[in-house]
């Protein structure tokens, strides 16, 4: 990241800032600021140094078209409210009610454009419909590195129409923890993954294997690589499709002296919502029951192999932590992770949520706020939205 809000002299320019705040929104209510907070520093900083700063975010997926439940407006009040001044809310993201805007707003102040996503031209990283978002402006600073690895609009084509075109504070901090990652790191570096599914992570699990010592794995995706081994899960989520590409996970890490650990034990019930939840005495799932944790055995052993780790990066809960019965789990080794002295960064939407839920943020070295794009990024990938910044900086 060569150039970044530090280079720049912003009084009294319009700057077009990109932020990702898709927040989850209930019945006109932001439940979730998380992400609104990562951005205040990039968008207090500019706005001290005099700039008039026009913040420009998707949220959902409109697919082009005007949805009112997808509006940014309650945005801009929780923006607001967040800042301690007022944010103009501009209900169209192009054309002249944006002109109009810019206008009326003074040095230091801040504006919240209507979702891009309304515009068909954003997800096509449409050049004409970049041209229009650039217009009012005269800096592109991008700050969302949730959304660096589309290339959209407001994250690609629109660095060809503004110069400079920079690094936000958020998205400086995200690469440079995260590359941490992709280079020398201090050893044992282990990797602790979960979550639903296998199949998104396949690539990010190749990629690993080139780079960790060991690598625990909990979560629905365990029970794929259970199943690979013959081991019986009863009614546990699995992706069937998937056993096969599991079998060669296997095989890959016996080759690379990578230490693939898999559950001993899990906590299983009939159902999801059953009030019968127990420890299996084994690894194997009994017929007719599911896994919704990992179980005590495998917290401690987790656990131990954490604490000898210098470097820790965590993607994917280890159960269904939304539900109470099934949150120890990943309560347990969230917490073993936050007590480790070493380097520890999480990486993923509902990981993320889970360190919130539990108050552990404070012992991560690095909480990524980008889901997809922090498990691409540490496949090894080069993404859009970073790649359009580095063309500008060369
Ligand atoms: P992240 O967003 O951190 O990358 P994922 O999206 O891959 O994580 O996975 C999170 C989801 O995985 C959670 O909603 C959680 O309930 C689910 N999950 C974890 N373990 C299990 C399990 N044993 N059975 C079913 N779902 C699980
Ligand atoms: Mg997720």
């Amino acid at each position: 990241m060569k150039q970044t809000i530090r280079d720049l002299q912003p009084a009294g320019r319009t700057i077009f800032l990109r932020v990702d705040f898709n927040v989850p929104i209930t019945q006109g209510t932001v439940t979730d600021d998380s992400r609104v907070v990562a951005a205040l520093p990039t968008i207090g900083e500019l706005s001290r140094a005099g700039a008039r700063v026009l913040c420009a975010s998707h949220l959902g997926r409109p697919q082009g078209s005007r949805r009112p439940d997808l509006s940014m407006e309650p945005v801009a009040a929780v923006l607001g409210h967040l800042l301690g001044h007022r944010v103009l809310f501009i209900p169209e993201c192009h054309g002249p009610q944006v002109a109009k805007g810019v206008a009326t707003m003074g040095d230091g102040e801040v504006a919240l454009l209507e979702n891009l996503r309304f515009a068909p031209g954003e997800e096509k990283n449409d050049p004409d419909f970049a041209r229009q978002l650039a217009a009012p402006a005269s800096i592109y600073v991008n700050d969302a590195f949730g959304t660096a690895h589309r290339a959209h609009a407001s994250t690609a084509a629109i660095t060809r129409f503004l110069s400079p075109a920079v690094a936000g504070l958020l998205l400086e901090r995200e690469v440079t923890s995260l590359s941490r990652l992709l280079g020398p790191v201090d050893r044992p570096y282990i990797v602790v993954l979960g979550g639903a599914k296998i199949s998104g992570k396949i690539d990010l699990m190749e990629s690993l294997m080139e780079r960790v010592d060991a690598i625990l794995v909990g979560g629905a995706m365990s029970h794929t690589l259970l199943r690979a081994r013959g081991i019986e899960i009863g009614r546990s989520r699995v992706e069937e499709d998937r056993v096969d590409m599991a079998r060669h996970i296997l095989e890959r890490a016996r080759t690379r002296g990578v230490d693939l650990v898999l559950p001993v034990d899990h906590l299983v019930a009939p159902a999801v919502d059953s009030d019968t939840v127990e420890a299996t005495s084994g690894v194997a799932i009994p017929a007719g029951l599911m896994a919704g944790d990992v179980g005590p055995r495998t917290v401690d052993l987790f656990s131990r192999r954490i604490q000898e780790a210098a470097t820790i990066l965590w993607n994917g809960p280890m159960g269904i932590f939304e539900n109470p019965r099934f949150a120890s789990g990943t309560r347990c080794i969230g917490a073993a992770i936050a007590a480790s002295p070493g380097f520890s960064v999480v990486g993923g939407g509902d990981s993320a949520a889970a360190v919130r839920q539990f108050h552990l943020g404070d012992g991560f070295s690095h909480i990524s706020t980008g889901g997809g794009a922090s498990l691409e990024y540490l496949a090894g990938r080069s993404l859009p939205g970073l790649a359009a910044l580095a063309e500008k900086d060369t």
